[in-house]
């Protein structure tokens, strides 16, 4: 008799995004003539960027030819994209070996196959407000899973509570969905706390070229001794647009060592290694070029002018919600603002205002965890014109 996973049970139907879907579907309906402005969901818009599409090209051509055709590729990621992530980390000030650095398809596969690696005991700390992929991936897992709160008083950046004992850490910084950033000291404490526990932080830096000033460190393995204590996963989707061209990669130091439940010691990036080569054949390599392409100076020079781009999105929405009156946080360092709803509304009262009233559409907080209620998310990823025209709307707007 086959049995099946019980912890499925276990988990609550996301609603979210449907709910959002079926609301816009309604309004749209009923008023054809209304040009609604969508500020939701977390997906780039630009194009990719030249150097890229040319390596991607290139890489077609090659496979065209019997001389330069490619078939199966190392699991882990070819040594090309290995050497421009790590020069990559070097520019940014971080040493890393190409041995710690694993190509994939994203860093939401990533997250979620990297709970292979860990004993269905351990105790699972995440932030709330939450990216839901940390929480459903652990609940597929039956683990016991804490939660410290991101709240105004702490700028939604919880910060270690000794009191709390917890065996694996999930960090997210820049954030999703607050946009809030960790400094370095701030993530100094939360790896002491990690080596205090014995724990492991899984930092989950998709949205670290986002960040332009060097007091906000882009990789935890900024804080001397992280590599005893952290996974870094990582994502060329906000960075380089590729969400839908799929690449991402972790870091697993070389040295980061646990102990068994039988009380024998593994090596984590041994383990990843294992792992990947058991049930992953790679990333394609037209993928990879383009993503290595992404990498050099000369891409990060068009990437960071696309995303100079949202940038601006970002600052013509805190404008208006600066002359409103209105608070927020985020928008900085991150293409998400974190939007108080006004007059104490509920995020769904808010949403359902914006979208009736406005013809705007957000993210209601409230699907980010309790501590997401009361706010909205908006997104920097849409269009120039789009973004000025839902401000002009919000300006000219009584509330
Ligand atoms: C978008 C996003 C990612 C990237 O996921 P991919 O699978 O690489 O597209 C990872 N983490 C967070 C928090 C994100 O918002």
């Amino acid at each position: 008799m086959a049995l099946v996973n019980g912890n499925y049970a276990n988990l609550k139907e996301s609603y979210l995004f449907s709910d959002i879907a079926k609301r816009v579907a309604e309004f749209a309906a009923a008023h054809p003539d209304k040009k609604i402005i969508k500020m939701g969901i977390g997906d780039v818009t630009l194009p990719l960027a030249p150097t890229v599409i040319a390596a991607m090209q290139k890489a077609v051509e090659e496979m065209a030819h019997k001389e330069t055709f490619r078939g199966y590729g190392p699991e882990q990621g070819y040594d090309f994209l290995h050497k421009a992530i790590q020069d990559y980390y070097a520019r940014h000030g971080v040493q890393v070996d190409t041995k710690e650095i694993f190509i994939s398809d994203g860093a939401k596969s990533d997250c979620g196959n990297m709970t292979d690696l860990f004993d269905d005991s351990n105790v699972i700390l995440l932030p709330d407000p939450v990216y839901p992929v940390y929480v459903d991936t652990n609940i597929m897992r039956g683990r016991k899973i804490l939660f410290m709160y991101g709240t105004p008083e702490n700028h939604f950046l919880p910060m270690p509570d000794p009191s709390v004992k917890a065996d694996i850490i999930y960090l997210c910084s820049p954030n999703n969905p607050t946009g809030a950033a960790y400094s370095l000291e701030q993530l100094t404490e939360w790896v002491k706390y990690a080596k205090a526990n014995d724990a492991v932080i899984l930092y989950d830096a998709a949205y670290e070229a986002f960040i332009t000033d060097d007091s906000v460190p882009h990789s935890i393995f900024a804080v001397p001794g992280a590599k005893d204590c952290a996974i870094e996963m990582c994502s060329f989707s906000k960075t380089a647009g590729f969400t839908g061209t799929r690449c991402g990669y972790t870091v697993v130091p070389l040295g980061l060592t646990r102990r068994t439940p039988e009380g024998g010691e593994l090596n984590l990036n041994k383990m990843w290694l294992r792992r990947q080569t058991t049930k992953f054949n790679g990333v394609p390599y037209i993928v990879q070029r383009g993503a290595e392409a992404a990498m050099l100076p000369q891409g990060e020079k068009e990437c960071q002018e696309m995303l100079a781009y949202y940038r601006e999105n970002a600052r013509i929405m805190m404008r208006t919600f600066d002359k409103k009156g209105y608070t927020y946080y985020g928008g900085v360092y991150s293409p998400y603002v974190w939007l108080k709803c006004p007059n104490g509304m509920k995020s769904w009262e808010y949403f359902d205002y914006l979208l009736n009233k406005l013809a705007i559409v957000g993210t209601p907080g409230a699907g980010f965890g309790r501590m997401g209620e009361g706010y909205l998310r908006l997104t920097a990823f849409g269009s120039r014109e789009g973004t000025q025209e839902a401000m002009e709307r919000i300006e000219k707007d009584t509330l």
